[in-house]
């Protein structure tokens, strides 16, 4: 027996077993071979490394450049698998599973120190070193090798007890080991990562491209701002990003709780806050992170990469929809409506509007102006029906406000969908439309039957088109627009061109109160 065989395959591992190591495996290294070699070659040229350039360090496709007198490898895995979820919830930041706990590579290096010791204490003449991910060793290509795992299509080894939520290290000795057979790769025809990728950073099987990568962006790029490519998908993801495990049967099959108590998650880990986050001072990112992985992603990156999170988030809470109201608002229907008024004033048993008694209505609110008329209130649902119907003989006089089609033309433009809340009917409300060339303008309109009721149809739109109340705002030109408005709780614009007075209108505090139709997509841009 000389130097290099004074123990065995089995003692080896053994051993590290008994240190703690999950999975063990010996990787022959004359078996490192062209293959791998190229693959790796190959992703380099293809600039998928980013700016990652240890990865192009010519130590990495020779590991004798690393070891000179290297005859075996010893590759090991640890299961950091703990069985809480990532958060749900807009406010919340993700972190990877990586992160949760005590940074690995203490975790790793204190064992690995201790089987490279043991090794050394075997003889002599036994040499090892040891790497967990700091070296420049292709540790997924020697883990296959080593048969813990297969490198799988998302980049990541699969081990057939954990999944991927392992961290793997690795022992170069001179010591001549009996070798494990590679492992094989199990994918099969299955294509959930390349699916789920929401930047579609593996862009072919096996190959993802860093430079589309949320983990690669979020931990390693140090420029101020991420890409505005990357920024819409980030979905929560402040380090690394989980989701191409995340959806993978091996890991949702087989993840196993880990027994290493250091894995466990930080208690502010799991679900920070994007805004905590995105303030966090140095000293307090000092504080937080203490022996944690995360001190990889300085604090201005953190900081960088939670605001990223919230402005996408804001981007995706702009309104897309906007809803109008209809008479005053896009029709100018006032003086036909005061006309239409007059003639039923004493069927109905109201006062007569004249011009001077016009103005003061204007300054009223809706309620106001009901209570003033003294029409009495249960003939208000016959005297809506009466004055719809007298409406509609009207339709082909009516005209648009000044200014507003255009304004509709460049919301539309700008990708806003449009569509009408009114108490008028649909009949007269698509008859106008189609008049004056607006129809294809609008996505949907909807009629109510009371005058108060718009509360009840702005909830019922959102409901069946699927809208969160933050991505609709209304235009209306009356006080009982704004009411029936934030009793839905979305924003809204009042106007002055219709029919209530702009003082009438502040008073109510609509969320914008604008004088022109041309002012409508300067409050929109201002999201
Ligand atoms: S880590 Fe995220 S962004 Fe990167 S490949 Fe996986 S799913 Fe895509
Ligand atoms: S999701 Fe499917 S293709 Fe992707 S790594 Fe897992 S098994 Fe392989």
């Amino acid at each position: 027996m000389n130097q290099y065989s004074v123990t065995s395959s089995s003692v080896v591992k053994e051993k590290a077993s008994e240190l703690g190591f999950h999975k063990v495996g010996i990787a022959a290294v004359d078996r490192l071979d062209a293959i791998e070699t190229q693959r790796l070659q190959a992703w380099i040229e293809l600039g998928y490394h980013a700016d990652m350039e240890w990865m192009a360090n010519p130590k990495r496709q020779n590991i004798r450049l690393v070891m000179p007198e290297v005859r075996s490898l010893v590759c090991v895995a640890l299961n950091y698998y703990t069985p809480h979820q990532h958060p749900k919830g807009e406010e919340y930041a993700k972190i990877s599973r990586y992160g949760w706990g005590r940074d690995y590579h203490k975790v790793m290096h204190k064992k690995l120190k201790q089987l490279s010791t043991w090794l050394e204490s075997l003889d002599a003449g036994v040499k090892a070193r040891y790497y967990a991910d700091t070296g420049p060793v292709q540790d997924k290509v020697l883990a296959q090798l080593a048969g813990i795992g297969w490198i799988a299509k998302n980049g990541n080894v699969i081990t057939r007890e954990y999944g991927s939520w392992v961290f793997l290290g690795e022992v170069l000795t001179n010591l001549e080991l009996e070798s494990d057979r590679p492992h094989t790769e199990h994918c099969g025809s299955c294509t959930r990562c390349l699916q789920a990728c929401p930047t579609g950073a593996i862009t072919q099987p096996f190959v993802v491209d860093a430079n589309r990568c949320i983990a690669y962006h979020t931990i390693e790029n140090r420029e101020e701002k991420l890409p505005e490519t990357i920024t819409p998908h980030l979905q929560g993801w402040v380090a690394g990003c989980d989701i191409c495990q995340d959806v993978c049967p091996w890991n949702q099959r087989f993840a196993q709780t880990t027994d290493i108590k250091e894995f466990q998650p930080y208690p502010g880990n799991i679900a920070p806050q994007l805004l905590e986050l995105a303030q966090i001072s140095d000293q307090e990112w000092d504080k937080r992170f203490p022996a944690s992985a995360l001190r990889r992603i300085k604090p201005e990156m953190l900081r960088r990469n939670a605001l990223a999170n919230l402005d996408a988030s804001r981007q995706r809470m702009t309104p897309k929809v906007i809803i109008f109201d209809f008479d005053g608002t896009i029709a100018d229907t006032v003086d036909a409506l005061v006309s239409i008024a007059n003639r039923l004033a004493v069927d109905f048993g109201y006062r007569h509007i004249s011009p001077d008694q016009l103005a003061l209505l204007k300054n009223l609110t809706s309620r106001e102006i009901i209570k003033y008329s003294g029409v009495s209130l249960f003939k208000i649902p016959f005297l809506v029906k009466k004055v719809k119907g007298e409406l509609k003989n009207k339709i082909p006089e009516l005209k648009p406000i000044p200014g507003i089609k255009e304004a509709l033309i460049e919301l539309q433009n700008h990708g806003y969908k449009l569509g009408i809340i009114t108490s008028n009917s649909k009949e007269n409300v698509t008859e106008f439309l189609t008049i004056n060339d607006l129809n294809h303008l609008f996505d949907f309109i909807y009629s109510g039957i009371t005058i108060f009721g718009k509360t009840t149809i702005i909830n019922n739109v959102l409901r069946q088109k699927q809208l969160k109340p933050q991505e609709v705002i209304y235009v209306g030109d009356e006080t009982r627009d704004i009411e029936a408005s934030k009793k839905a709780n979305i924003q809204v614009i009042a106007v002055t061109w219709g029919f209530n007075s702009p003082e009438v209108l502040a008073k109510q505090n609509p969320d914008y109160l604008i004088q022109q139709p041309s002012e409508l997509l300067e409050v929109m841009n201002s999201h």
